[in-house]
């Protein structure tokens, strides 16, 4: 009886090396451990045995049983770890794979890049250099170089982001800090635009955001007038927006230029008639400009009984928000696809 029942326990662990799915070791389980299996049929026999003997094979019995059912419970395991490695290897999915339905295309510019573009290869072609600078500046650069000191109002205007612990890094709050840093660099003379976002502390509303594009120019040689940079300024402003456009400089205070101007362009709109881009003005106010002050140019290295030069800046965002008729300014960094498909 007691090798019957190790020959069972052989047998169990010998069959169960073949098997291989889920299916057949429910099968072979049934075979053996089942109720009509094989271990049953030896326990039936158990009934015809003396008590003693019965006790000892019982007692053996359930060894075996034991033995067999933990061999079961192994081979169930590693069944299913294959079955979940196999299915896993079948449903394999790459997560950088478009979702369905999703059709990524080919990108394009944002709006702010392809004006800024255009323009550097405006300037470009007239001998400027394109020149860069940080986005966190020093107040130094930003103010006191350009002839705002800590008590000017002008810094009142400029309201702009300080860095916690840094009480002398702003958030720049125009590219023209880069003027000083272009003529510490490349000396004079000097011809140099510079592209680049800006920050103020705004309240935002359709047209005033925390974070805008200027488009700063410099230009620092002997002799240099207000009438090049009338000439300038008007090759840039029938470059956008067409040959007959004109220009008209009317004064206004810049605390870093000497004297200081605003520039207004003819409205592309309606021609110079008036209408309601312009407010019935007929012109279009797309800059600031003037001959640099010498406080400034002393900065910047170079000496003003010297040298002379102009200065002018473009809102680059205001340029883009002309051209394409945009209404609200907060959407050119909104990041919404449906508004930057568009362009
Ligand atoms: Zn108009």
């Amino acid at each position: 009886m007691k090798s019957q029942l190790e020959q069972l326990k052989q047998a169990a662990i010998d069959a169960l090396k073949t098997v291989t799915d889920n299916e057949s070791l429910e099968r072979l389980r049934v075979e053996i451990l089942g109720r009509k299996g094989k271990m049953a049929e030896l326990m039936k026999q158990m009934a015809t045995l003396a008590d003693e003997e019965r006790k000892l094979v019982g007692a053996a019995a359930n060894e075996v049983k034991g033995a067999i059912e933990a061999a079961f419970a192994e081979k169930a395991e590693m069944a299913e770890g294959a079955e979940r490695a196999e299915r896993l290897s079948r449903e394999w999915i790459d997560v950088t794979e478009p979702a369905i339905g999703v059709r990524s295309g080919i990108g394009n510019l944002h709006p702010v890049t392809q004006v800024r573009e255009d323009l550097e290869d405006l300037f470009a072609s007239m001998g400027f250099i394109v020149a860069d600078g940080p986005e966190l500046e020093s107040e130094y650069f930003n103010f006191t170089a350009l002839n705002i000191p800590p008590t000017h109002p002008a810094r009142d205007m400029q309201d702009t982001f300080y860095i916690e612990g840094h009480p002398d890094m702003v958030m720049r709050t125009h590219t023209s800090p880069v003027q000083i840093r272009s003529m510490k660099k490349y000396g004079v003379p000097l011809r140099a635009i510079v592209p680049g976002r800006c920050f103020r502390n705004e309240a935002t509303d359709v047209r005033h955001e925390h974070t805008f594009h200027q488009l700063e120019g410099v230009v620092i040689d002997k002799g240099i007038t207000l009438s090049h940079m009338k000439g300038v300024l008007e090759t840039v402003a029938k470059h956008l927006y067409g040959a007959d456009t004109q220009i008209r400089l009317r004064p206004k205070f810049y605390p870093f230029v000497e004297p200081g101007v605003n520039g207004e362009v003819t409205c592309f709109l309606c021609k110079g008639v008036g209408c309601r881009l312009c407010k019935k003005s007929g012109w279009l106010e797309v800059f600031g400009a003037g001959m640099i002050h010498p406080n400034v140019l002393r900065e910047g290295g170079v000496d003003p009984d010297v040298y002379s030069g102009f200065a002018f800046g473009f809102g680059l965002t205001r340029l883009v928000m002309l051209k394409y008729g945009i209404d609200d300014i907060r959407h050119l960094e909104g990041g919404d696809l449906r508004f930057l498909k568009q362009f």
